[in-house]
């Protein structure tokens, strides 16, 4: 079993719904795990509006695809599916795991999506990292403020410039793996293969578009996230990615 109780993280993924993580930044998580780092992600919903699968399924595929990802921690919100909201209940809620698990690094949706749902948690997501931070702010819990460092979002699969990509060659067959532990959700079926485009295998989906992202940066796979400030650089001299 995955572990749901807060510990000191390194980094933490939030996210709407139980595979989000896997599917936009499971090579990422997995690539920070084998870095010996650790990781954790907070689910914001149960799934349970989802078409394929109960919530108790999407419970167990949770946890059997967390610990694919070698996760330390991972939390359901139990927020209600298709009902995310941006509201403060719901930004200390999220505030709280933050102070409790005290990632650096943040991971959030992309902020351009087509699921409000997505589109709220990554509101909910950064002003709860804001909150977090705040001295004076008492939020319940054991934990002390905190503001994580760095926030990136997952734009994997967004027609976007993307900021930069992170080379997931190595951990492209367990992340694929992972995605399959939510088997209640991609079993094959015709209806599954409409979760993310009409008549297209996630699985095939996955794999075209890490290797687009790949061949932009010479890998074999890659992710793709957005920053919203710029990076800093110490020696273009090494600067990975021929540019003729
Ligand atoms: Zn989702």
């Amino acid at each position: 079993m995955v572990n749901s109780d807060p510990t000191k993280l390194d980094v933490l993924a939030i996210a709407a719904h139980r595979d989000d993580v896997e599917i936009t930044c499971g090579g990422t998580i997995l690539k920070q795990v084998d870095n010996g780092k650790k990781t954790g992600i907070l689910d914001l919903t149960q799934g349970e509006m989802g078409t394929k699968g109960t919530s108790e399924d999407r419970e167990r595929e949770a946890n059997d695809a967390g610990e694919i990802l070698g996760l330390s921690f991972r939390q359901n919100l139990k927020l209600p599916d298709s009902g995310v909201e941006v509201n403060r209940e719901n930004k200390l809620k999220i505030a709280r795991i933050i102070r409790d698990t005290k990632p650096e690094l943040v991971i959030l949706p992309f902020w351009l999506q087509r699921h409000p749902d997505h589109l709220y948690a990554m509101q909910l997501g950064y002003d709860a990292c804001y909150l977090a931070g705040l001295k004076k702010l008492e939020i319940d819990g054991n934990g002390e403020p905190h503001r994580p460092r760095k926030i990136i979002y997952a734009s994997s699969f967004r027609d976007v410039t993307h900021s930069f990509y992170v080379d997931i060659t190595d951990q492209m067959d367990r992340k694929l793996k992972a995605v399959r532990a939510y088997k209640s959700q991609f079993d094959g079926s015709p209806q599954s293969k409409e979760i993310f485009k009409p008549g297209v295998d996630i699985f095939t989906y996955m794999s075209v578009s890490a290797m687009q992202y790949g061949f932009q940066v010479g890998v074999k796979y890659a992710e793709a996230f957005s920053i919203k400030e710029n990076i800093l650089i110490d020696d273009p001299l090494s600067m990975p990615v021929r540019s003729i």
